[in-house]
């Protein structure tokens, strides 16, 4: 389906290209102050829980977590890039492998006999060349490209079956390419990084050793002949610990793998921030298919099961991919969505914020389209870094589109309205279409409204002093038709930049 850029239905928005063209025929220090009016308006909008795009925001049109050749993709950088535009898609927001491999050690000896299984995916001397081609393609098409990963953070072996190898974190904007190398991703632990490697104390040890059993047996004396036995000694027991020690550097296998529980995913999630990455938890409620692959010699299956309470039992994540696929429990009022945007807001932080995901590979009738879902931001300005910005802040909305239609949101909003609030909604869409909106208030189902686009609700509701609120919206409409909102908190709390 193709977008319009200069009708956005809905919206007083300025065209993308018009703005840019806009921007760059005033002088700078007048750029300044348009700019940071319009930061200051759409904070000023944020502040009183509104979504409202028009002459302070524009909305941006992207897609998320995609895959390109450089991963498990089929269109490289350039080919995406000119099939976003073609669709209207005016941001990608990629989503390439970080190195996956995992090892299957024959105990007692997982150092010695081993099996690999990686897949394809940036490898850390790789990630300077990957983030060239695409600035190449944004460059040529004018598309933002922004670069990012997805982690495998770990997985663990029962049998010849590797669990929670599809157990993923989507990082979105990652610029700096020691990110690829230091970021906690299993491949990563190398020799590099040797204080990580259990065996290297033996090893020095092992060195130390052998040159003092050197000069023992060159002095040919009593203590010579104590150091050569002290070295034979050494080296035994650095081999047996090399034999015997779990597969190193990544502990699949054994008691510590399932003991490492969230960890490994945590420790990936307190890692992001100082790359300036936003991560989202990666389609937690999918199923995928048990997977067979040749490792070597030998077949291994990849199993994994949904994980939702990832979203309670990590943080420091910015939201999850929620409106992805056709099976979204998370989304259902009082689910785990809402569970944790309750616990965040009882914690005094920001809720976590529910991304519509492509997980694209392909353009095929089959696999899903590019365009299908869609995120739109709402922004200042049409930069990659606002875009990222209003990831960071939940100033978007996700939908997924049908051939011929996609809902739009013109407007929706909370503002005070006697001793509680009064909240406004507009749902469109190009056509007119028949749909179902929930309106969720505290994680349970407040109301259903059934009507026609363009469809505007006005409520009056009491909101409690001293207590948070928040309501969000649901709509579903014909062919697959669907809009998710972020959840608009009350009283609304002025987004610090820079801040979670
Ligand atoms: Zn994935
Ligand atoms: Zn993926």
């Amino acid at each position: 389906m193709r977008f319009p850029r200069k009708t956005r239905q809905g919206c007083r928005t300025l065209p993308t290209h018009t703005a840019r063209k806009a921007r760059a025929s005033v002088a700078p220090r007048q750029a300044l102050s348009v700019r940071s009016t319009a930061l200051l308006l759409c904070a000023v909008a944020a502040a009183l829980a509104v979504w409202a795009p028009g002459a302070s925001c524009i909305e941006v049109r992207a897609v998320a977590h995609v895959h390109t050749t450089w991963s498990s993709g089929t269109l490289t950088p350039m080919e995406l890039a000119r099939l976003a535009r073609r669709r209207g898609v005016e941001a990608v927001f990629l989503t390439d492998h970080a190195a996956v491999t995992a090892t299957r050690g024959l105990a007692p000896f997982e150092n010695l006999l081993a099996v690999s299984r990686e897949l394809p995916s940036v490898l850390p001397d790789e990630a300077a060349t990957y983030l060239e081609a695409l600035r190449e393609a944004q460059e040529a098409t004018g598309v933002f490209l922004v670069p990012g990963m997805e982690v495998t953070a770990h997985a663990e072996w029962s049998g010849l079956c590797v669990q929670g190898m599809r157990r993923h974190i989507a990082v979105l904007g990652l610029h700096d390419p020691r990110a690829w190398a230091d970021l906690p991703v299993p491949r990563n632990f190398g020799l590099l990084h040797l204080s990580t490697v259990p065996w290297f104390p033996t090893t020095v040890a092992l060195a130390g050793a052998a040159l003092a059993g050197a000069v023992g047996r060159a002095a040919r004396s009593r203590p010579g002949r104590w150091s050569a036995a002290a070295m034979v000694a050494v080296n035994l027991a650095a081999a047996g610990h090399l034999l015997l020690s779990p597969a190193t550097p990544w502990p699949v296998q054994g008691p510590a793998a399932r003991r490492a529980g969230w960890q490994p995913y945590q420790a990936v999630l307190n890692a992001v921030r100082p790359f300036g990455g936003l991560a989202f938890w990666a389609h937690p409620d999918a199923v995928p298919a048990p997977r067979s692959a040749k490792a070597g010699p030998v077949r291994v299956t990849l199993e994994d099961a949904p994980y939702p309470e990832a979203l309670l039992k990590t943080s420091g994540y910015v939201g999850f991919e929620g409106l992805i696929g056709t099976a979204t429990p998370s989304l259902a009022p009082g689910g785990t969505w809402d569970q944790a945007i309750q616990a965040a807001l009882a914690r005094g932080s920001e809720p976590p914020w529910s991304l519509a995901c492509q997980d694209f590979h392909s353009d095929s009738e089959s696999g899903g389209w590019l365009g299908e879902f869609l995120v739109v931001l709402r922004v200042p300005e049409s930069t990659e870094a606002a875009c990222l910005e209003a990831l960071r802040r939940g100033e978007f909305y996700g939908v997924r589109c049908s051939k011929t239609d996609a809902l739009t949101l013109p407007e929706f909003s909370l503002r005070p309205s006697g001793s509680g609030v009064e909240l406004q909604a507009a749902v469109g869409s190009r056509t007119p279409e028949p749909v179902t909106v929930s309106l969720v208030r505290d994680g349970a189902l407040m109301e259903t409204v059934e009507g026609e686009t363009p469809l505007r609700i006005t409520r009056a509701v009491a909101a409690p002093l001293g207590r948070a609120t928040y309501f969000r919206l649901e709509v579903r409409g014909p062919q697959g038709l669907r809009l998710v909102t972020n959840p608009l908190v009350w009283p609304a709390r002025v987004p610090q930049a820079g801040a979670s």
